[in-house]
């Protein structure tokens, strides 16, 4: 165990109804890292972000966030203590403008960035502020996704594949932004398909395999074992 873990996962399992989809995982997050969760297609990484957040609601084991346990709370209580999940599907409103989902989320804690913070962060989204937040391209409405956590003021960020279905440019951008967010001290975990993104953006790697951790890899692991990893992710 690690003294500095900010989040300890130990023995999670998880269930959609009766059906398993996480059969004891154990990982830990440290305070200030970036962490992806890589792994085959159903290997249960996006169940691994739900259930920390508790969207998936019947799990046992154990995810601590410091000293207190997150089973057995409901989302609304997750949130609360400083956790934001931000969804594969990104959940833009289609009918609220880029301000207004901007502005959406209620700040929870201290130390959110303010509302002229967020616009001087992300310039491109001021620029759109009027606009319909749909109107936006796929790449800004993942920016909008992740600038509107940031209200929240919560320092730990789960992020479902950001950059999934983007252009190289716009994929650059968002690592651009996860690397200044670590720098200003957030704590990020992410599931990546993308393993040249993943190698960029993150310190460690966790492969997820059948809804257990297969493996747990440093930037430098992955590095020199490329090929162990995509044989694991078979590609
Ligand atoms: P992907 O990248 O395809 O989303 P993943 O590793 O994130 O893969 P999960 O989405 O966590 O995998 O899915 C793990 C397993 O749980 C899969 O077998 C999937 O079919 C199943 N599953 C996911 N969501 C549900 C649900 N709402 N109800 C029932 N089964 C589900």
């Amino acid at each position: 165990r690690l003294a500095s873990a900010m989040l300890s996962i130990e023995n999670l399992s998880a269930w959609y109804a009766e059906s398993r989809v996480l059969h004891g995982m154990s990982f830990d997050v440290r305070e200030g890292e970036v962490l992806t969760l890589i792994g085959r297609n159903g290997a249960g990484k996006t169940t691994t972000l739900r259930s920390i957040m508790g969207v998936v609601r019947k799990r046992t084991g154990s995810i601590r966030l410091g000293a207190e346990e997150l089973i057995g709370k409901r989302t609304y209580e997750i949130a609360r203590k400083g956790i934001a999940y931000c969804p594969e599907e990104r959940a833009i409103f289609a009918s609220l403008s880029v301000r207004e989902n901007l502005l959406l989320p209620p700040v929870l804690r201290s130390g959110g960035m303010s509302n002229e913070g967020l616009f001087k962060a992300f310039p491109n989204l001021q620029a759109r502020a009027a606009s319909q937040g749909t109107k936006l391209s796929g790449g800004e409405q993942q920016m909008l996704a992740i600038a509107r956590i940031l209200r929240t003021g919560s320092r730990l960020l789960l992020l479902d594949e950001p950059s999934e279905g983007l252009a190289p440019v716009v994929v650059k951008e968002i690592g651009e932004l996860i690397l200044r967010l670590k720098q200003q001290g957030f704590t990020i975990v992410l599931v990546e398909q993308n393993l040249r993104f993943a190698k960029k953006v993150a310190d460690r790697h966790v492969v997820v395999e059948n809804g257990k951790v297969a493996d747990v890899l440093t930037a430098a692991d992955l590095e020199s074992g490329m090929d162990r990893v995509q044989s694991y992710l078979g590609v």
